[in-house]
């Protein structure tokens, strides 16, 4: 999306826009988790929240129907920040004929690497993109877990998923095996460099990065705000050290057991960019609190 907007406009859709002189006439782009911002001086990005729902595998076509009618009823009015949901395979269709004219993008919860061949029951990028896909979550730690995908294989989908004109949501996180061995920083290196070894900065600059602790996952568990935003600051200054434009503008969001109670406090981090929500995505005014904590 692309529009011209004066500078009143501006200000008041977009509270932490500040260094701009009163007078400037301004054009912005609004991507995922971030805005560009195109004056007659040179061109900056600034970042956006986004809240993401990761359905996992739930939901039947009747349920999503009410589920997404309130969501798309929910987030009507707010401006202020990014929405999306990640539904499964067989519900794509539906989250596009039900979102195409909302303020809710979609997307996937995985894809396969190849384009295509003899990959039974694997669905492609470009696959994905006939339904429009705007997202596709990449090395959620169920995936790693699970289905045993290493950081290469993960890799390898984030550049598919580039290539094919998606937003990877791409995750990272730490075990608490892990974490009690004081190896949390060690661990999402680790991850972190599998893209940026494959893709670059340049890679990442179209990506969302997703840290999600491993033992907060859909147990109840959440990071602390201070637990979160000292790896979600780490990851950006690791990129930083490549980039220092891309890592600036990097939408990097915390999952793991996020709330309604507990979005506003997490989300109130310097470095906290928004969400992926997995459980509370599944109920509708939970979800819609989510949303409205990132408009704050
Ligand atoms: C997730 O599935 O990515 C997730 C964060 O789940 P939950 O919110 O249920 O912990």
């Amino acid at each position: 999306m692309r529009v011209k907007l004066g500078f009143g406009y501006v200000y008041a859709r977009l509270s932490n826009l500040t260094s701009v002189a009163p007078s400037a006439r301004l054009t912005v782009e609004v991507f995922a988790g971030r805005i560009r911002v195109f004056r007659s001086c040179g061109e900056y990005w600034m970042r956006r929240k986004l809240v993401v729902g990761n359905w996992k595998m739930h939901g039947r076509m009747a349920s999503n129907t009410v589920l997404l009618n309130k969501v798309v009823a929910g987030v009507r009015d707010l401006k202020g920040a990014d929405f999306a949901v990640c539904v499964p395979y067989p519900y794509l269709a539906q989250a596009q004929s039900m979102l195409q004219a909302t303020n809710v993008a979609w997307g996937a919860q995985n894809l396969n690497q190849y384009e295509e061949g003899a990959f039974t029951g694997a669905v492609s990028p470009g696959m994905l993109s006939d339904f429009a896909c705007r997202y596709v979550i990449i090395g959620h730690s169920e995936r790693r877990g699970l289905f045993h995908e290493s950081n290469d294989i993960a890799s390898a989908k984030f550049d598919a998923a580039l290539k094919a004109g998606m937003t990877p949501i791409f995750c990272v996180g730490e075990t608490l095996a892990e974490r009690d061995a004081g190896v949390t920083e060690q661990i999402v290196a680790t991850q972190l460099d599998a893209v940026l070894d494959r893709a670059g900065t340049k890679g990442l600059a179209k990506a969302v990065v997703a840290y999600e602790p491993v033992w907060a996952i859909g147990t109840g568990k959440t990071a602390s705000p201070v637990q979160a935003q000292a790896v979600h600051l780490f990851i950006r200054q690791r990129v930083a050290k490549q980039d220092s434009q891309v890592a600036q503008a990097l939408c990097i969001l915390y999952g793991g057991s996020v709330k309604a109670a507990n979005a506003a406090e997490l989300f109130a981090m310097p470095d906290i960019d928004g969400g992926l929500i997995g459980g509370a995505a599944l109920i509708a005014d939970d979800f819609i609190a989510i949303c409205r904590a990132a408009q704050k």
